[in-house]
């Protein structure tokens, strides 16, 4: 039997804490048997003494358990179970993508994603553009469109990890969010919650990132992925570049619109391909659906092109209850802005830098995201045609096109687009797209 509070002191300390007394504590999180201070003051004590690996494991695997833990072992699938997530960045229509690439190279994808957060868009809200699309169905539904589609993207249920839903809210009240430790088991044991074989992360760097620095997203991504292979799940973690838009929008209708274009091959942002391509790529390394690289990506190219990723795409959005004929229709289906107007520089030369958080607090602004928790969103706004870092602006080449409900409102994000874009005289080297991969073996 172990004490709460000697638990915390112990870590206020800076020793090192046992598997049983982690157990032991978020056990208490869970049942409420240890209180909303002791819980702050752990917290703290984190922050300030760390944890080491097998802390962090402890205390993700507790967490994990906390509540139900999804099994797809009766379902008898013909492949792995196989998952990617991000730290949340602007333009990060990722999943939407990937999620369906993956399930036509033979993964099962059950993906549980957030609504946005912050200056991020979040991908549940995305998919709530989608009129009649459930992000909140059954279990057994839920379980269906898995099976059927090989991917169902949906929201956050009750009943997976309450320990992290009590800890993240004191955490978030008391200045505690910031700890490498307690971000990796919050964000993991929700993962790992989902019986998955294997992860991609995709941990964001730059100016619309969630991490203030290359190197916390460096360390943050070194103990996601030690962690979570430590945990039992395959995990790499990819640092890819948030220092620009990641797709060509921003916005919830016209981030879906951007992901449907992307898998019929209408139009395809090179970035956006890059990056969902190297974690899909780790997804099915990771799964054993593909041997190396090379084949990863050939098999990638190859659903995209012979159009079964996007059939797949069709089929989870009409096994959830959205149209079935929405990737030939989204035009009928999508809300559409009054305003849709482009905004132009007041001078000519190459973008040089972004502030990707304004832009991104921009289509907050404009209606696309929450200022506070339970806003109602405006699905129409935000941000197409946003140019990329190297491209020449002109008269004829805006920086961006905003989608707005009212004059007001345009002026406003015309006026944070003008002033989050720089340009100089010199066309700047090309932007990365992925720095680096944090595999297992490179710990
Ligand atoms: N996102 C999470 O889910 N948890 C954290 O602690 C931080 C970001």
């Amino acid at each position: 039997m172990f004490l709460a509070q000697e638990i915390i002191r112990k870590k206020r300390n800076g020793q090192a804490l046992s598997k049983e007394e982690i157990q032991f504590f978020v056990d208490g999180i869970t049942n409420n048997n240890v209180s909303e201070g002791q819980i702050a003051a752990f917290g703290m004590a984190v922050y300030f003494n760390d944890m080491n690996m097998d802390e962090r494991v402890a205390i993700t695997t507790a967490m994990r358990d906390s509540g139900m833990v999804l099994n797809w072992d009766s379902m008898n699938f013909d492949g792995p179970v196989v998952d990617k997530h991000s730290t949340g960045g602007v333009g990060d229509v990722i999943s939407l993508m990937l999620g369906p690439m993956a399930a036509a190279c033979g993964g099962y994808v059950p993906m549980i994603s957030g609504r946005g957060l912050g200056h991020t868009g979040g991908t549940l809200d995305k998919f709530d553009a989608i009129p009649g699309y459930q992000t909140e169905p059954d279990s057994d539904l839920f379980r269906k469109v898995v099976k059927e589609a090989g991917v169902a993207i949906i929201g956050q249920t009750g009943d997976l990890v309450p320990a992290d839903k009590r800890f993240y809210s004191i955490r978030d009240n008391t200045a505690t969010v910031e700890s490498i430790s307690l971000i990796t088991a919050s964000i993991l044991s929700k993962k790992l919650a989902c019986g998955l074989d294997a992860l991609a992360m995709d941990v964001k760097v730059g100016s619309g990132a969630f991490m203030p620095t290359y190197e916390a997203s460096e360390e943050l991504a070194r103990s996601i992925t030690a962690v979570a292979n430590g945990a039992g799940t395959k995990t790499t973690a990819l640092l890819t570049d948030m220092n620009q838009v990641l797709a060509s929008c921003a916005g919830n209708a016209v981030e879906v619109r951007e992901a449907v274009d992307f898998l019929t091959g209408k139009y395809r942002n090179p970035r956006l391909y890059e990056v969902t391509m190297g974690l899909c790529q780790e997804m099915l390394m990771l799964g054993g659906i593909a041997a190396n690289e090379t084949e990863a990506r050939n098999k990638l190219n190859t659903v995209l092109d012979n159009g079964r990723a996007a059939e797949l795409f069709g089929k989870m959005v009409s096994g959830l209850g959205g149209p079935t004929d929405f990737v030939e229709a989204y035009d009928k289906y999508l809300p559409e802005a009054s305003i849709v107007r482009p905004v132009f520089a007041d001078k000519t030369g190459f973008a040089h830098s972004m502030d990707t958080r304004e832009l991104g607090l921009a289509v907050v602004t404009l209606g696309g995201g929450r200022r506070k928790p339970g806003d109602a969103l405006d699905y129409s706004v935000g941000l197409t045609n946003v140019c990329a870092l190297g491209d020449e602006i002109n008269t004829d080449k805006p920086l961006a096109v905003v989608h707005a409900q009212s004059e007001a409102a345009f002026e406003e994000a015309a006026a944070a687009v003008k002033g989050a874009i720089q340009l100089s005289d010199t066309q700047p080297e090309k932007q990365v797209e992925i720095y680096k991969a944090i595999r297992a073996e490179d710990l």
